[in-house]
C-alpha cells in the first residue's frame, strides 16, 4: 500500500513536471468551487452547478498549464486586488462609521473656492467668516 502511494506520488511529480501548481488564486478559486458545490448540493440551483463547474474547469487548467509565466503574473493581479479586499475589511470599524455620520451630522464640509481644500465647519452658526487653513484664503459662509 505504501509502495503504491509513493509510486503514485511520483508518477504524480512526473506529470505535474514544467505545469504551474497551485498558487493562492488556486486556492481561493478551489474554495469557492467547493462552497457553490455545497450549496447548490443542499439547495439545487442550475446557475450555480454551471458556475461551480466552470470554475473547477478553470481551477485544474491553471493548475496544469505549462504556461507558468502568464499564471504567476495572474496571482500577483490576485494578490494585489486580495490586499485591497482584506485591507477595507481590516480598516472597517463600525465605531469609525458612527464617527463618520455623527461629524456628517454636526459638521459641513466646505471646499475652499480657491485652493479646493476641504474644510469642516461646525452646523447651524450663522454667517460665518471661513479662513482655509492650507491657502489662509477668507470667504462667507452660512452654516
Ligand atoms: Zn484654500
Amino acid at each position: 500500500m505504501n509502495d503504491f502511494l509513493s509510486r503514485l506520488r511520483y508518477r504524480l511529480s512526473v506529470f505535474m513536471q514544467g505545469r504551474y501548481g497551485m498558487d493562492h488564486l488556486n486556492r481561493v478559486l478551489l474554495i469557492s468551487y467547493f462552497v457553490l458545490y455545497l450549496i447548490q448540493r443542499f439547495k439545487p440551483n442550475r446557475a450555480l452547478y454551471y458556475l461551480s463547474t466552470v470554475l473547477l474547469i478553470y481551477t485544474l487548467f491553471r493548475i496544469l498549464s505549462r504556461n507558468v509565466s502568464k499564471r504567476y503574473q495572474e496571482n500577483v493581479k490576485f494578490e494585489s486586488a486580495w490586499r485591497n479586499v482584506t485591507g477595507f475589511f481590516k480598516d472597517f470599524s463600525f465605531d469609525k462609521l458612527k464617527d463618520r455620520f455623527s461629524q456628517a451630522k454636526e459638521y459641513h464640509i466646505y471646499k475652499c473656492p480657491r485652493c479646493r481644500q476641504k474644510i469642516r465647519i461646525p452646523r447651524g452658526k450663522g454667517h460665518i467668516m471661513v479662513k482655509c487653513p492650507k491657502c489662509a484664503f477668507e470667504f462667507h459662509k452660512k452654516s
